[in-house]
């Protein structure tokens, strides 16, 4: 049987970079769902598919395909119809893209399977925002990790201007304050803990301390 970590949590939390770095150190398999929806928006935004139900989006999502592999540096790779689009992702469009797409009871239900489906032949930590509650409700632990909506803005406004982005960090703290609107007020998977979750908040850890703990609680309630 198969070991599998819900990491939940809301927009710039930590969650990848903590998960990216524990599953290395305990040899699991890390799953970012938030690369998925980010896809499925890029895919509407290629198309000019507007993010909100109807039958443009259904019919998007008969038409494409998304998969995710692994490079041999065990790094996540997620593919649009066999098109790498790991890097064209991560942009603050792509971000508010899939907060609105991710809204749309259909899109979330496309992507239930391919979600679980990871986590059936794999050790896995998986991170995003339902994991817990409906993706993986029988997860070996549940983590929902938080921080300050300021200290999140701050962490990722530290990663666009290292990436040589040119952002300003007040636009930065509106997307966070957006987003956790989005994924708290939507009708379909919320962003909510889990029941029985471990709550983790990270506002006074720095990056190190927060990977330790993530370690401590997954080795404690798994008996690694
Ligand atoms: O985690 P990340 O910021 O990359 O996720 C992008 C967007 O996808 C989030 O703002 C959220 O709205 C959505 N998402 C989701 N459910 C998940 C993962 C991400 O709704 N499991």
């Amino acid at each position: 049987m198969s070991v599998a970590i819900a990491l939940d949590g809301p927009a710039g939390a930590g969650k990848s970079s903590i998960a990216k770095r524990a599953a290395k150190a305990l040899d699991f398999i890390y799953v970012d769902t938030g690369a998925l929806y980010r896809t499925i928006g890029l895919a509407a935004t290629r198309k000019g598919v507007e993010p909100k139900p109807s039958d443009e989006v259904e019919k998007l999502l008969n038409e494409i395909t998304v998969d995710l592999t692994f490079n041999d540096k065990g790094e996540q790779i997620v593919l649009l119809d066999g098109e790498d689009v790991s890097g064209l992702i991560r942009t603050p469009e792509a971000s508010m893209m899939a907060s609105k797409i991710s809204a749309v009871p259909s899109v979330r239900a496309y992507l239930l399977d391919l979600q679980r489906n990871m986590a059936k032949s794999h050790n896995v930590i998986m991170d995003g925002r339902d994991i817990g509650t409906v993706v993986l409700p029988d997860a070996n632990v549940k983590i929902f990790l938080t921080a300050s909506p300021e200290a999140r803005a701050q962490r990722r406004y530290k990663e666009l201007c290292e990436k040589g982005m040119d952002v300003k960090y007040e636009d930065i703290l509106n997307d966070v304050i957006t987003r956790d609107y989005n994924d708290t007020h939507r009708q379909t998977a919320p962003l909510k803990p889990a029941e029985g979750c471990v709550m983790v908040d990270t506002t006074e850890l720095d990056f190190e301390q927060s990977v330790e703990k993530i370690i401590s609680v997954i080795k404690e309630h798994c008996r690694l």
